[in-house]
């Protein structure tokens, strides 16, 4: 560790990106106590989707979780990224093979931002997830989607009728080219009524994609 780094972790420690207690050294971005008390869903988390197969996801959106996902979404901190793909690929790794879960894909994509949405954050969220998930899983994200309008946020809307409206149009394919054919693993940060992911999933489908399956680090309870 060079003079700079040490100097840099003295300064800023690093942090739990989950309970944000200062790490131990051998600590790879999350603590000890979280590893024991993380809500971690049962059997992946797997929601069915009306427009693609299933959704599935390692953790619930809540406590820890949620205030975390705040904090990446919110206060500029895309490095969460980083700790957040290991937890999505390591339950798309896991889940391979089991009965009832067909989670192959030929490649991996996000639920984009709107351009100026991320020009105001300065980073879209669910690419930098999608692109560490594949970094972990020696693959690319690849492109698939624009949104080329802002929408009101899901968040501020009630239920899965009104979100589904709020949503509907909002995403356009980006290459059809790269579509065509194939069976896309669409990756989010967060699901909660499923109605993004299912007009992503219309869209993707429309411009000729085989099939769609999605991976989302937290789900709603
Ligand atoms: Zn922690």
């Amino acid at each position: 560790m060079g003079f700079f780094s040490i100097f840099l972790d003295l300064l800023f420690p690093p942090k739990c990106v989950f309970c944000s207690k200062i790490l131990n050294k051998s600590d790879d971005g999350w603590c000890d106590r979280c590893t024991e008390s993380l809500p971690f869903t049962e059997n992946y988390g797997k929601q069915d989707g009306d427009i693609f197969d299933f959704c599935i996801s390692p953790l619930y959106y809540t406590g820890v979780v949620r205030r975390s996902i705040l904090r990446y979404k919110f206060r500029d901190a895309p490095y969460y990224a980083d700790v957040y793909g290991k937890f999505l690929a390591e339950c798309i790794r896991e889940c391979r093979g089991h009965a009832g879960f067909d989670i192959s894909y030929d490649l991996i994509s996000w639920v984009p931002l709107s351009n100026k949405r991320e020009r105001s954050r300065g980073y879209d969220q669910a690419m930098l997830l999608a692109m560490s998930t594949a970094l972990e899983l020696d693959e690319v994200a690849v492109e698939t989607l624009k949104k080329p309008h802002d929408v009101q946020a899901q968040s501020e809307l009630g239920d899965k009728a009104e979100r589904r409206a709020n949503i509907s149009g909002a995403y356009t394919a980006s290459d059809p080219d790269i579509i065509n054919g194939k069976r896309i693993l669409l990756i989010d940060d967060v699901v909660t009524t499923c109605s993004t992911l299912d007009e992503c999933s219309r869209v993707l489908l429309s411009a000729g994609a085989a099939g769609v399956v999605c991976a989302a680090l937290a789900r709603g309870e």
